[in-house]
C-alpha cells in the first residue's frame, strides 16, 4: 500500500511520486524538473535541496541520529 506522502517541492499530499533518501517528490513536480529543462529556478532550487539533504544525512552518519 502506498502512503499519502508530502512533496518536498509543492508541499502536496500525493499518491505517486519519487522517494530520495528520506524526502518525496511527487510525479508532477518530477515531470516539470526532468522535461523543463528551462526552468533554471526550479532545477536550482531541486538542486540545492538535494544538496542540503545529502548534507545533512551525512551529519547524521558522523554524529548519530
Ligand atoms: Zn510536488
Amino acid at each position: 500500500m502506498l502512503e499519502k506522502q508530502i512533496c518536498m517541492v509543492c508541499q502536496q499530499k500525493r499518491n505517486n511520486g519519487l522517494r530520495i533518501l528520506n524526502n518525496y517528490i511527487c510525479d508532477a513536480c518530477e515531470k516539470e524538473i526532468v522535461e523543463c529543462d528551462s526552468r533554471q529556478i526550479l532545477y536550482g532550487y531541486f538542486v540545492w535541496k538535494l544538496r542540503a539533504l545529502i548534507d545533512t544525512d551525512k551529519e547524521q552518519e558522523l554524529h548519530g541520529s
